[in-house]
């Protein structure tokens, strides 16, 4: 008998975060002031942040828990499902064994809220009265109002302007949640009404709405800013999946050949992927594979270059080293918003320097391709962000029917697709842009990296 989903109970749920700056050969290189480009020091992100996320982003400590409210707002939805995709390997004809993390489960429907639920929890601690955030897809602003909703805070949200016109669903969701929703740019901040000036019909970007989120906490009494990938404090939240899958993979008897995930900024791929990096890094899972998968509209890590550069367009967020396409490359309208985004987490950023990870890009046509032989065969409507990991397991999986090999396979399922119908709608309709990169664009955004003093 097949089995097809492996569960955990509540009590099996982890009880500390695991923090892969422990067991990597050199951190990433410390973030830097977005004004001076000094080093950053201690009480420079005290305006941004509550301050118990800013001691976890320095914090080398391998394990740290996850306070007691929080598990208990994670049980809302968690442990979360593992399953083996058997109907897909058969459909794929594929002697490769695929499993994966099924985050759809949680209310707002993707990862996201493992991060947002414990950045409230300590916002509320610190006696805070609400978050700014931005938001792409609106998958990020929904998790937040949602998890705001939670904890009694307030939650004001900058959506990407494109985004906000293509998904108003998104918006009504976080409404509903009582999040307080405006397109970015918005004429809310001086960052907005300066991209409103130079552009009245600029579609966005997610680094022009964290510049608008960034100057709105900052100017607002009682709010700081929260944040839904990229700093290492949300990749640290979001290992409560790898954590989980790691049990679920004993279940099944099996151990990853591969580990697979999308990456916008690489909260949910770094969330899966980390606990069983630890194994490979710590000795023992030295042919482990980590892949980072992200969109040809975006190509931070596969054509972008190692630099500092700022975290947004408007220059008020730190510098952070990163694989990045430059803070003022305006990505095309593509459907995975999430995977919009111009850096990498600086973790994953040096875990691929040091060997430990690689990277892939694809185009939208063949993701989406991905997803629909995905969802015929499992079911699952993936958002259009993780049909690039959908992809990339594809592609294993193939060359694993190439080859005969029976490799173990397994991704994040990030997150459902039920609000981004409209990407698929123009998949089947035969009208979906492949956005071809112009390399003069990249080259002229990199010439505008800071010039950091020796
Ligand atoms: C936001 C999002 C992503 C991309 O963000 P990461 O921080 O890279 O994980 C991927 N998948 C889904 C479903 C998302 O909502």
């Amino acid at each position: 008998m097949t089995q097809y989903k492996y569960l955990l109970q509540e009590k099996d749920m982890p009880t500390h975060w695991y923090n892969i700056l422990a067991d990597m050969k050199a951190p990433p290189p410390p973030y830097r002031h977005p004004g001076t480009l000094e080093l950053l020091g201690p009480d420079d992100l005290k305006p941004v942040f509550p301050e118990a996320l800013i001691a976890q982003e320095v914090s080398t400590e391998r394990f740290i828990e996850i306070p007691d409210e929080v598990q208990d707002a994670l049980k809302m939805w968690r442990p979360s499902p593992l399953y083996r995709a058997s109907r897909w390997e058969k459909a794929l004809d594929t002697p490769a064994k695929i499993y994966y993390k099924w985050e759809g489960v949680s209310p707002p429907g993707s990862h996201k809220p493992n991060t947002a639920v414990a950045q409230c929890y300590y916002a509320k601690q610190e006696g805070l009265e609400g978050f700014s955030t931005e938001t792409g897809a609106g998958q990020w602003g929904s998790a937040l109002s949602f998890a705001t909703r939670l904890f009694g805070l307030k939650c004001k949200v900058f959506m990407v302007a494109v985004s906000f016109q293509q998904k108003p669903y998104r918006r009504i969701a976080m409404e509903t949640w009582g999040g307080e929703v405006v397109p970015s740019p918005s004429s809310e901040t001086n960052a907005g009404r300066a991209i409103l000036a130079a552009d009245p019909e600029s579609p966005g970007s997610l680094g022009i709405a964290i510049s608008e989120a960034v100057e709105y906490a900052v100017t607002h009494d009682g709010y700081k800013y929260s944040i839904g990938s990229v700093i290492g404090f949300v990749l640290l939240h979001q290992t409560v999946i790898g954590l989980e899958a790691m049990k679920q993979m004993e279940m099944a008897g099996d151990y990853p050949d591969i580990v697979i995930g999308c990456a916008g900024g690489g909260s949910n791929a770094a969330g899966l992927i980390y606990p069983f990096l630890k194994d490979k890094l710590t000795g023992d899972r030295q042919d482990l594979r980590a892949v980072f998968v992200e969109s040809t509209a975006s190509p931070s890590m596969t054509r972008g270059i190692y630099a500092y550069d700022w975290g947004d367009t408007a220059k008020m967020a730190p510098l952070i080293k990163m694989h990045t396409v430059g803070h003022t490359f305006i990505p095309a309208p593509v459907h995975a918003g999430g995977l919009r985004y111009h850096g990498m987490a600086p973790s994953i950023c040096a875990l691929l320097e040091q060997g430990e990870a690689e990277a892939r890009a694809y185009h939208q046509n063949a993701v989406l391709g991905a997803a629909v032989s995905f969802a015929q065969a499992e079911g699952l409507i993936v958002a259009p962000e993780t049909a690039h990991a959908v992809r990339a397991v594809y592609d294993e999986a193939m060359a694993c029917k190439e080859s005969g090999e029976s490799k173990v396979i397994l991704f994040n399922n990030s997150g459902h697709g039920h609000f981004d119908l409209g990407a698929y709608d123009a998949y089947h309709r035969q009208d979906l842009p492949d956005y071809e990169l112009d390399e003069a664009a990249i080259q002229k955004a990199l010439t505008e990296l800071p010039k950091i003093p020796a």
